[in-house]
């Protein structure tokens, strides 16, 4: 029995769509791509209900005839190719004639089109691959593209799609990809009728702050260089504004975004030594090369390239950046006459150094000012347990410096008799204290993260502090349009933590108290992280709001790996941890807690 059939066209070009237009806002790409091979300098993107409804591209470019409105949906229909050979020289952004045939497979497409030098347009409508209708019309010079009901007839897709905020963030991604290399453009983006961003041609750097808010122009050098091979023009965030993850990181190839891991480590080398641990730089970098020497056998809707001088090209990024944060001389002398270990670049301001391996206070007095003859022999003990818990750290980790390096020590004879548990902090980052089975290794930072995580998440706890802090001096915080509605969506949730804010003008917002912790040159930060981690946990759906949030502003305000803690901060953060319900793990689910046991200390 035969068993094979044909699949009928319709079908065929929907599931090849699926492959083009997966979401809404790949839609987007394609028809902002389209307009600015059509010339546009103008470029109008208009949304509602995050394009599930409508998105409609509206340029000013070159138009198209009356006979390409009808071609250009078809499989293959494309100006921008004639022979096989022209592949190797694309410079546009799209030559395969795929995305308009695949767009109208699965939407109700409105094509309006006019040549500059004609005097009417032309309407097509077009539906399911079907042209409806075609006719003249009078309409501006250009080409508006509106893209109906997407996915009307594949309703298998149409129910993947998620929440409206999250495919609206996507069509924001893509929006600033687009937008952010191609700042001589004016692009605008409106959602249900709002107008979010609204670029004039410019500057890439005021293209950064259209999108990003004035403020982010203090926040990047500019970094630049001209090469055979390669030209490099961007901007390169300055180490005191990187972040916890790496949410801006942007490189384009020839106007087009790209991800590049090997680039992107040469952009993070530079920065090496100036950043602290898991914190990632912000960039915006525009790369120029020679078409040629790209891998074209690669997807074109795909962000992935491959480059044929790789390693030169991971070089001239690396000093590049290294030149633009301002330690280029130094670092490349150094590194020609001398070992690498000299190598240190200049500090920049607002880094903070890592603390020595150990620190460790042998003058430490419990019993404050009043020095009696207890107060001699605890000190004794106290330096006991200082010596247990170096020992045992060692014994843990190789990496520390051995006891050798704290001869200040005297050596004691007595083995000390019970004590009430001392800290000891250790590489600036551990707090070790003796408990009934133990010696107890915690993780200052995670451990702070736990605390403040159960007094932001749980109102009625003991460690929830009665009252918030007023700020002596309201503080301002300003969002791009799109996170300025998303934070005003929080608010709510915010001032439970014990934050006052109030909407001042359309994206701004004023803070007049916080929670105790929270440090007010840090506000804008610590909300901006907070945004980012927001949107990627809606991205990943695990949305337990209250959660997503607590957990971020607790990893925000956290004391970091690196700060020296007081004895009494220390003992203060221990107790204040054993009274969390999980004391053993951070919000994040990382492990706050290892104890040695005694066992093991006496072997
Ligand atoms: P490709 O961009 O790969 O050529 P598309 O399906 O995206 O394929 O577009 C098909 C053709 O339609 C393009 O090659 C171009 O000639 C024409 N076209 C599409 N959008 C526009 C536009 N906004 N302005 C002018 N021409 C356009
Ligand atoms: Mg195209």
């Amino acid at each position: 029995m035969d068993i094979i059939n044909i699949l009928p066209d319709s079908v065929a070009n929907q599931i090849a769509a699926g492959e083009v237009v997966d979401r809404p806002a790949s839609a987007v790409k394609e028809l902002l791509e389209n307009a600015m091979d059509a010339g546009a300098t103008q470029i109008d993107l208009v949304v509602k209900d995050a394009g599930r409804t409508l998105i409609q591209v509206v340029d000013n470019g070159c138009g198209m005839s009356d006979s390409d409105a009808r071609l250009c949906f078809e499989r293959h229909a494309t100006s921008k190719i004639h022979r096989a050979d022209d592949l190797f020289a694309i410079q546009t952004m799209g030559f395969r004639g795929e995305a308009l045939a695949s767009i109208a497979a699965i939407a109700q497409v409105e094509l309006k089109t006019r040549m500059h030098d004609n005097e009417l347009g032309t309407q097509v409508l077009i539906e399911g691959s079907q042209i409806v209708s075609q006719q003249p019309t009078a309409c501006a010079p250009g080409t508006s593209l509106a893209v109906k009901n997407l996915f009307f007839n594949v309703p298998a897709r149409r129910n993947f799609l998620k929440k409206d905020s999250v495919e609206l963030s996507h069509i924001e991604e893509v929006f600033r990809r687009v937008t952010l290399i191609h700042y001589d453009l004016g692009f605008s983006l409106t959602s249900n009728g709002r107008v979010l961003y609204d670029l004039q041609a410019g500057s890439m750097l005021q293209r950064i702050a259209g999108l990003y808010g004035n403020h982010y122009k203090e926040r990047f050098f500019n970094v630049e260089e001209q090469t055979d091979l390669l030209k490099i023009k961007g901007f390169v965030g300055k180490p005191e504004y990187s972040r916890k993850t790496r949410g801006e990181q942007y490189l384009f190839v020839n106007g087009r975004f790209i991800k590049h891991p090997a680039l992107s480590a040469a952009v993070e080398k530079a920065y090496s030594d100036l950043l602290p641990e898991h914190s990632y730089p912000s960039y915006f970098i525009g790369l120029q090369v020679d078409p040629a020497r790209i891998d074209i056998n690669i997807h074109p809707t795909k962000t992935e390239v491959k480059f044929v001088d790789e390693h030169a090209m991971f070089a001239i990024l690396r000093s590049a950046v290294k030149k633009a944060l301002g330690q280029f001389t130094l670092a490349t002398e150094l590194e020609f006459d001398t070992p690498a270990e000299f190598n240190i670049p200049p500090a920049p301001k607002g880094y903070v150094p890592p603390e020595p391996k150990i620190s460790y206070n042998p003058n430490y007095n419990p019993f404050g000012g009043k020095k009696s003859e207890w107060g001699e022999r605890r000190e004794g003990r106290d330096r006991i347990a200082a010596i247990e818990g170096i020992e045992a750290i060692d014994r843990i980790d190789k990496s520390t410096p051995s006891i050798d390096s704290i001869d200040s020590i005297p050596a004691i004879e007595t083995p000390p008799p019970p004590r009430q548990a001392t800290c000891l902090q250790v590489q600036g980052r551990y707090i070790v204290t003796t408990l009934s089975s133990g010696l107890a290794v915690i993780d200052q930072q995670r451990a702070h993260e736990r605390v403040l995580y159960e007094r932001l998440s749980t109102p009625t706890s003991d460690l929830r502090p009665p009252t918030s802090q007023a700020l002596l001096f309201p503080v301002n915080c300003q969002f791009t349009p799109a996170d300025a509605d998303l934070f005003g969506e929080l608010m709510p949730d915010l001032r439970e933590y014990g934050f006052a804010i109030d909407p001042v003008g359309q994206c701004t917002f004023v803070v007049t108290a916080t929670p105790p912790d929270i440090k007010e040159s840090e506000l804008q930060t610590t909300f901006d992280h907070m945004l980012l981690d927001y949107k990627s946990a809606t991205l990943q759906k695990y949305s337990n709001r209250t959660q997503t949030l607590c957990a971020s502003l607790a990893r925000q305000m956290a004391v970091k790996a690196g700060t020296p803690l007081g004895q009494e901060e220390m003992q203060q953060l221990v107790a204040d941890l054993f009274a969390c319900p999980m004391p053993e793990t951070s919000p994040s689910g990382k492990k706050i807690i290892t104890v040695v046991k005694t066992e093991e200390i006496l072997k």
